[in-house]
């Protein structure tokens, strides 16, 4: 791809980018103790810059405001010295933070918008690939833009997690804080109390819980050896947690060893009894990226900070069923308009608005502009308002 089409994509995004943090600055959400945080950028030129400390929002804004930075991000853990080097930083916590993406969702209709994008040259590929057959390039970028169908599955599994984490541990709505990762996620931060000291392996226990991972018989209390299966129902029944949603699932309606064994009997024993909860394992465990949320040194985007990827901003959702992304998260112009070019021929809705584009110039609004030229998928043609 040519340097000048590079040169002027992003110094349209940079001016917007610009003329966003200058009206909306006030959208930057602190965390909690804010003066305890690492901060850190990533530049226009790709640098990153971390171990960044704040102790007023004021100078984190003035900051921002002068830097204008592609992306902003804050660490889920509490230091004593935020800008020391990482094992030196005193580490005081960190909130508990879950992410639902849609690239662990594996719906059917993500192959119908996603395309995979050579970072060198933007030839778009619809199918995936390693190589770029224009350029021999090897880093291939995976973007796609997500359907309703997507942002409902991905609303809905964040409801879920928010039940379960309620639900089997305890963790109080007014502790927990639900956003739009302003891209293809949605993230759940936990700031409850007691959950703030766990380690990297208490919050992997966590997740593999919440993943259904390890479910088996013997969670229900049934054992299996070589004299055959063995019932002992836990003393404290199947009321709740994971027992409750297999007993409810499988429709087991009475909490009696004589029951159960009929009832495993009757589904085919043992390995079908087992077979079964597998099932239900994989079918209501979550999906969530483990890996995000056993990481407490991680630096996470910023409420209220645009995510480069996207041109959109990552926003708290108070009321998840009525959230729209493109909608909510969209702080760009629909009243100006933009001439692009597009890398491929691309057929989408926003806002209640259907697209069908081909190749050549085509005029969309600032906001449209913005979207999919973060996205690596048009580039910028010129101005027009
Ligand atoms: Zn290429
Ligand atoms: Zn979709």
């Amino acid at each position: 791809m040519k340097k000048e089409i590079t040169l002027k994509n992003n110094e349209f995004i940079f001016t917007l980018f610009k003329e966003y943090y200058f009206k909306n600055i006030e959208n930057l959400r602190p965390p909690l103790e804010m003066h305890n945080r690492e901060y850190g950028i990533m530049t226009f030129d790709s640098r990153v810059i971390r171990h960044l400390s704040f102790s007023k929002l004021g100078n984190l804004k003035a900051y921002i405001i002068q830097n204008v930075p592609s992306d902003i991000f804050c660490s889920n853990a509490y230091y004593q010295f935020p800008t020391f080097p990482i094992n030196e930083k005193g580490w005081k916590g960190a909130d508990m933070i879950f992410d639902i993406d849609l690239n662990d969702l594996l719906l059917p209709c993500q192959k119908e918008h996603t395309f995979y994008i050579c970072s060198n040259c933007h030839v778009v590929f619809r199918d995936l690939t390693k190589i770029c057959s224009a350029c021999q390039n090897t880093k291939i970028l995976k973007n796609t833009i997500p359907c309703f169908r997507c942002i409902n599955a991905l609303k809905k599994e964040t409801k879920n997690l928010t039940e379960f984490l309620k639900k089997d541990f305890g963790i109080k709505e007014e502790n927990m804080e639900v956003s739009f990762s302003g891209n293809t996620g949605f993230h759940v931060v936990v700031f409850q109390s007691n959950y703030l000291m766990l380690d990297s392996k208490a919050r992997s226990d966590i997740v593999g819980y919440i993943m259904g991972k390890n479910l088996s018989p013997e969670s229900l209390g049934v054992r299996n050896d070589k004299h055959g299966y063995r019932i002992k129902i836990p003393l404290s029944g199947y009321s709740y947690g994971w027992r409750k949603r297999i007993v409810q699932k499988m429709k087991i309606s009475e909490v009696s060893n004589d029951y159960l064994n009929k009832f495993i009997k009757k589904i085919g024993g043992y390995q079908s009894f087992k077979n079964e909860i597998d099932k239900i394992a994989s079918d209501l465990g979550l999906k969530i990226d483990p890996q995000v949320t056993t990481d407490i040194h991680r630096i996470f985007r910023m409420v209220g900070s645009l995510n480069s990827k996207s041109g959109l901003s990552k926003i708290i959702c108070n009321n998840l069923d009525k959230f729209d992304p493109m909608i909510d998260s969209c702080f760009f112009d629909d009243d100006k308009n933009v001439d692009i070019s597009l890398n491929t021929p691309l057929k989408f809705s926003i806002k209640g608005k259907k697209y069908n584009l081909d190749k050549s110039i085509s005029t969309v609004p600032v906001s449209v502009g913005v979207f999919l030229i973060s996205k690596k998928l048009a580039n910028i043609a010129s101005c027009s308002s």
